[in-house]
């Protein structure tokens, strides 16, 4: 199990796969930021963004696998856009944010939905339910310079080569500006820190024995398995 992650840059020009040495020292999550998914989940939009954090350890990269671990109850993929953090941001306003972004990725945002919802009624926070090792795979990551806009890209992601979820950047409720300002008046963002910016509709159940696949436009691709203990 490769729980251990260098970030890596796909130079789209030649297609090759680089790493760049950037290492997050932390994973800033995104809840309930598309429209689609607050109403399958019954719930209320939110009137700021809500963020928890999932530890750097629970990363894995493209080919490898995420392990569910016995007894935890369901678990689901959500697939997400990723913003990669380049030069630290404290306190930047939504004005100069986007000055500060690496580059994008896909995310799938793995969550023990049963574990988060009884958080969710007790009213304690979602760490242990986003923060398995291996919840947290994440595609190569293309530079900015090659995304003409963060905020219209197609999200992606199938099981078993069933597509499961088909949503737009265009519907976040809050956009990638306005979540750098509002994390790094809180905590510094440093170089390859990740915001997983939420998740749209389709949301649903792995097992072991599946296959996921998850794209961001025709930009990068991420392909991992599901294995139990
Ligand atoms: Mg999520």
């Amino acid at each position: 199990m490769v729980i251990e992650l260098y970030l890596l840059e796909k130079d789209l020009k030649s297609g090759r796969v680089l790493e760049t040495g950037l290492k997050p020292s932390k994973i800033v999550g995104i809840g309930l930021n598309y429209m689609s998914h607050v109403k399958e989940a019954g719930l209320e939009p939110p009137d700021e963004p809500v963020i928890f954090l999932k530890p750097p350890s629970s990363l894995i990269g493209n080919g490898d696998v995420i392990i569910i671990p016995d007894d935890i109850g369901s678990v689901h993929y959500e697939v997400e856009l990723a913003v990669v953090i380049g030069w630290r941001a404290r306190k930047v306003s939504a004005q100069e944010a986007m000055s500060y972004v690496y580059g994008y990725g896909v995310f799938i945002d793995v969550t023990a939905r049963d574990l988060q919802m009884a958080c969710m009624k007790k009213g304690t926070a979602w760490a242990l339910s986003k923060g398995f090792d291996t919840f947290a795979p994440i595609s190569p990551i293309v530079k900015r310079d090659y995304v003409e806009d963060p905020h219209n890209l197609e999200l992606k992601l199938w099981v078993n080569g069933e597509l499961k979820q088909h949503g737009n950047t265009s519907d976040m409720i809050f956009k990638i500006p306005e979540l750098i300002e509002y994390i790094s008046r809180a905590m510094t963002l440093e170089p390859g820190d990740i915001i997983a910016t939420g998740t749209p509709s389709g949301v649903g159940p792995i097992k072991p024995g599946d296959q996921l696949k998850a794209t961001l436009s025709n930009l990068v691709e991420l392909t991992v398995r599901v294995c139990g203990e």
